[in-house]
C-alpha cells in the first residue's frame, strides 16, 4: 500500500502559520508529563477557586482541540474542514453529570446534532455516551445482575426511553447514531440496550452503531456471537473499532478487586484484536459497518489495504475512518484527498465542563521517556517545508 500519512502539506492546509506556530506550542507544553501533571492540577483548583482563567483555557487546549462551546459554534469549524472532505461528529464532551436534568440536557442536545447531521451532509453522524443519559452506578449493578429496588427500576426505564427516542430520530431521519464505549464495569448494561436497538432500528441497513473497545481480550469473541444474532434475528451490525481509553484505570480495579484483568496482554496483542476485528467486520460487510476510530497509521493501512484486495470502494458508505480533532491530521485530511469517508469528532460544551476530555487529551500526548510526540513530529515537518528547510 502506498504510504500517505506523510504529506504534511496536505495535512496542514487549512493551518495558518500563526495556528501551526500555536499547535507546535502547545504540543511542546504537553510533551512534559511533570508540566501537564502541575497544569491539570492548578487548572482544576483555578476553575473550582472560580479564578479567570477560562480565557487562557480557550486560547491554549480549548480551541485546539474543541469547535466551541455549543454546537452552533462548531459549524465554521465543520465547513472548514469539509471543504477538504473531512466530515464531523459534534460531540457534546460534558462528562460525569449525574442528575436527571443533566440526563435529559444531554437528550436534548443529542436531538439537536441529529437534527444538524439530517441537514448537512458535513455531518454524517451524530454520537453520545451511555453514561450521558444514566447513572454509571446503575448499569454497573444491572451488569451485575443485581436485582434493582422500585425506583432504580423507574429510573432506568427512563434510560432506555432516551435511548429509544434518540435511535428513533436518528432512524426517521436516516442520520448514523454512534454510540461510545465506556468502563467495562458498566458496559455489558449497555451492550445489551445497544443491541435492542440495533434489533429494533438496523433493519434496512446499521443506523445504530456499538462500540468494541479492543484492549479487551473478549470483544473479538463479543463481536462473533452479535454476529450470529445478527444473522437470525435480521439485523446489521454497526460498530465503532477503537483500541480503547480507560486501561489505567481497568487494570487499576482488576487488581483491587482481585480479577482477571480484562485488558490485552502487551499493546501488541491490542494490536493484533484491533486488526483481527477489522478483518472480521470487512469479511462480513454483508451485515456490518465499520467506523475505525483511530489514530494508528498500521491499523489505517491494514484497512486500506483489505478494501484494496477486496476490491471496495474507498467511498463505500459501510466504511468510515475517525480520528479526534486537533489530533492526526496527517491521517485524517491524506486520506480525504484520497477519497476515503473520514470524519473527526468535535467536542463541544462549556469550557469548565469539557476538562476532563481535555485532560485525557493532553494526559495522551504526553512524551513517554522523553520520545517527541508524533504530532510534534509532523508540525515541526510542516514548519520546516513552509520556511524551505
Ligand atoms: C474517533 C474516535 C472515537 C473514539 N471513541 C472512543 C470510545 O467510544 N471509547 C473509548 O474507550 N475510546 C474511544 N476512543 C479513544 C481510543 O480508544 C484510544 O484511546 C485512542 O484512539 C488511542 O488508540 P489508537 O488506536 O489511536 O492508537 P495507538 O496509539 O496505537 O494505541 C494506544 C492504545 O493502545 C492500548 N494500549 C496501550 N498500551 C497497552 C498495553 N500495554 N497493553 C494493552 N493495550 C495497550 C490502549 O488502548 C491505548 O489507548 C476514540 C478514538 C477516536 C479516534
Amino acid at each position: 500500500m502506498e504510504k500517505i500519512f506523510n504529506n504534511t502539506q496536505v495535512a496542514f492546509s487549512l493551518k495558518s502559520d500563526t495556528e501551526l506556530d500555536r499547535a507546535y506550542f502547545l504540543f511542546k507544553m504537553i510533551a512534559n508529563q511533570p508540566l501537564v501533571r502541575i497544569g491539570t492540577a492548578v487548572t482544576n483548583f483555578a476553575l473550582k477557586a472560580n479564578l479567570p482563567v477560562e480565557g487562557l483555557i480557550r486560547a491554549t487546549v480549548f480551541d485546539h482541540f474543541c469547535g466551541g462551546v455549543n454546537e452552533v459554534d462548531c459549524l465554521s469549524v465543520v465547513d472548514k474542514m469539509y471543504t477538504k472532505g473531512v466530515s464531523s461528529v459534534l460531540d457534546y464532551s460534558v462528562e460525569g453529570k449525574e442528575e436527571e436534568d443533566q440526563f435529559d440536557a444531554a437528550l436534548e442536545m443529542t436531538l439537536k446534532t441529529i437534527e444538524f447531521a439530517k441537514e448537512r451532509l458535513a455531518i454524517p453522524f451524530a454520537v453520545f455516551k451511555p453514561t450521558g443519559f444514566g447513572r454509571f452506578e446503575l448499569y454497573e449493578k444491572l451488569g451485575d445482575q443485581q436485582t434493582l429496588t422500585r425506583e432504580e427500576q423507574a429510573e432506568w426505564n427512563r434510560v432506555v426511553a432516551r435511548f429509544d427516542l434518540v435511535c428513533k430520530d436518528a432512524h426517521s431521519k436516516n442520520v448514523a447514531l454512534l454510540i461510545d464505549g465506556e468502563e467495562s464495569w458498566m458496559q455489558d448494561a449497555a451492550d445489551d440496550l445497544v443491541t435492542e436497538m440495533m434489533r429494533k432500528y438496523n433493519k434496512e441497513k446499521a443506523i445504530v452503531f456499538n462500540t468494541l473497545q479492543m484492549y479487551r481480550w473478549d470483544r473479538l469473541d463479543y463481536l462473533k456471537k452479535l454476529h450470529e444474532q445478527a444473522k437470525n434475528d435480521g439485523f446489521f451490525i454497526g460498530m465503532k473499532l477503537v483500541r480503547g481509553a480507560y486501561m489505567e484505570k481497568e487494570m487499576a480495579r482488576a487488581e483491587e478487586k482481585r480479577y482477571q484483568s480484562p485488558i490485552c496482554a502487551s499493546k501488541e496483542a491490542t494490536d493484533d484484536n484491533y486488526d483481527a476485528a477489522v478483518r472480521y467486520m470487512i469479511e462480513h460487510l454483508d451485515l456490518m459497518s465499520i467506523f475505525a476510530g483511530t489514530h494508528n497509521e498500521l491499523s489505517t493501512y491494514t484497512l486500506m489495504e483489505l478494501m484494496q484486495e477486496k476490491g471496495i470502494k474507498t467511498n463505500d458508505d459501510r466504511i468510515w475512518f475517525g480520528q479526534l480533532y486537533g489530533m492526526s491530521d496527517n491521517i485524517s485530511y491524506n486520506l480525504a484527498a484520497h477519497g476515503y469517508n473520514v470524519a473527526k469528532y468535535l467536542p463541544f460544551g462549556p469550557v469548565k465542563d469539557v476538562m476532563p476530555y481535555l485532560i485525557r487529551r493532553a494526559e495522551e500526548n504526553t512524551s513517554v521517556a522523553g520520545q517527541t510526540s508524533r504530532e510534534l513530529e509532523m508540525i515541526k515537518a510542516e514548519r520546516n517545508r513552509r520556511k524551505g528547510k
